[in-house]
């Protein structure tokens, strides 16, 4: 009988463990997409990364039929869709790869519902070099803290790579059309920029792979100035799973020339992030609603002030580094890791906002927008995360300007009006505000 692989956050035909085990099981493959934003733990996709999946779909969908295979789109529910759909193709058996958030809720509900009706469901290990459950204290718990996660998690071993099928036979189900799921925005068309900027698909992820090691790597000791482009921007990638963690990972354990080697470590450590974090998500689901630290429960957030939000959404606060972070977001998609720290600071700190308005803006504009890593770093930046920064340690932009972007030319691109007449004053005082800021530290500190 056929075998339904349901698609998620892996839409890659490469070393994935889900579709490589249909193939290995034998008979037609029902490979499937699903819109889900029907079931009450899917949080819909933010404007940037709904352009970015019908990039990669349209992609997958080409990969797909390359294999003699055919991807089947549908809408709504999972526990309803799927069903319908094992019916509808006479199928056996239902494979996809785990996710860690609150959908995991979904899958468990589906699990059941199909075996019930004797149908086999499998779930592969494939998004993360080690399942959260596998890199834990002595005593069993997730850890809270970064390097002793990451040194335990570098002493197990990573899986080895899923062979991709050669060829796969279709089912004929019925299937919706991409485009009429309006995932591109229309009017206004504001994906200029993300198409100037990026080629979604499993494809250009594999290119985009390649070229930072051969390119780059030997150069991403220089990873904090936001000028350069050393880091890999492999971030929506990972994100949609048009590339692999362990595909990376067994990349940068092989050979690589002497400079690659040396950053290599720092490198991976960056992926060890990404691993913490989605241990974080997997213990915390509400990660991006509730705070990790529950003292930071009684911090007094400002009333967002709408011109003041307004301005850092659109990169028009007076502080350049600030606006350059934002503009290139905005413009793109995407923002340097240190910029990002720097206007998440501001925001929290200097305009005294709750970091979950910001969480959401960056939800909606970044191609990465990750469950996981998006809340993390927000709470990290908050100071309310696991293993965060310290709120009393507030970032300076103005320095980090001068540490980071030394030449101006980050601030230059991205703000070519800097220096003149028409670019604003500061809306506030960083002075004053990082005052006011530890102030409002203080009384939760004294009221918890
Ligand atoms: P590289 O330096 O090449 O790193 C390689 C990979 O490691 C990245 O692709 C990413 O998967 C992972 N990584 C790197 N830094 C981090 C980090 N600090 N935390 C977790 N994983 C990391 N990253 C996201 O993927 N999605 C998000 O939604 C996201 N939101 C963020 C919000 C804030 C406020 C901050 C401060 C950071 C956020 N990051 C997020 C983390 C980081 O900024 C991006 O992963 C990184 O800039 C992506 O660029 P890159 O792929 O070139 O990174």
């Amino acid at each position: 009988s056929p075998t339904v692989v349901w698609l998620r956050d892996d839409l890659r035909v490469d070393d994935n463990p889900a579709l490589a085990a249909a193939a290995a099981r034998g008979g037609a493959i029902v490979v499937l997409y699903l819109l889900d934003e029907a079931s009450p733990e899917s949080r819909p996709l933010g404007g940037a990364s709904r352009w970015w999946l019908h990039g990669s779909l349209g992609a997958l969908a080409d990969a797909v039929a390359e294999r003699g295979g055919r991807l089947t789109l549908r809408r709504g529910a999972a526990e309803t869709v799927v069903p319908r759909l094992v019916g509808e193709a006479g199928a056996g058996a239902v494979y996809w790869n785990r996710r860690y958030g609150a959908s995991r809720e979904v899958d468990a509900r589906l699990k059941q519902r199909l075996r019930d009706d004797d149908v086999e469901v499998r779930s592969f290990a494939a998004n993360l070099l080690h399942e959260p459950w596998t890199v834990q204290t002595e005593q069993g718990a997730p850890y809270r803290v970064f390097t002793p996660f990451w040194r335990a998690a570098q002493e197990r071993p990573v899986r080895a790579l899923a062979p991709a099928p050669d060829s796969m036979h279709a089912v004929e189900v019925e299937s919706d059309d991409l485009a009429e799921w309006t995932l591109l925005p229309t009017a206004p068309d504001w994906a200029g920029g993300l198409r100037e900027t990026w080629t979604p698909g499993e494809a250009a992820a594999r290119d985009s792979l390649d070229d930072f090691v051969a390119d780059t790597l030997g150069d991403y000791h220089e990873r904090d100035r936001p000028e350069l482009t050393v880091t890999s921007r492999l971030s929506p990638r990972l994100r949609f799973g048009e590339v692999s963690p362990v595909q990376v990972w067994h990349r940068l354990n092989g050979e690589l020339d002497d400079a690659g080697r040396r950053n290599a470590g720092k490198f991976l450590s960056e992926l060890g992030w990404r691993e913490f974090n989605t241990s974080i998500l997997f213990s915390t689901p509400d990660l991006a609603t509730r705070n990790y630290r529950s003292s930071f429960d009684a911090f007094e957030w400002a009333d967002p002030d709408p011109a003041e939000l307004d301005a850092w959404r659109h990169g028009r606060t007076g502080i350049p580094l600030v606006d350059a972070g934002m503009r290139e977001l905005w413009h793109t998609g995407y923002m340097h890791n240190r910029v990002r720290m720097v206007t998440a600071s501001f925001l929290v700190k200097n305009l005294l906002t709750d970091w979950r308005v910001g969480e959401q803006w960056f939800w909606d504009t970044l191609v990465d927008s990750d469950e996981a890593n998006n809340a993390a770093n927000w709470q990290w930046v908050a100071g309310s995360g696991a293993d965060a920064a310290p709120f009393f340690r507030v970032f300076n932009p103005e320095l980090q300007r001068t540490k980071f972007d030394p030449h101006g030319r980050y601030v230059r691109r991205w703000v070519p009006e800097y220096g003149t007449p028409e670019y604003p004053e500061p809306i506030v005082d960083l002075g004053e505000t990082r005052r006011r800021a530890l102030a409002a530290y203080e009384r939760m500190r004294r009221t918890s």
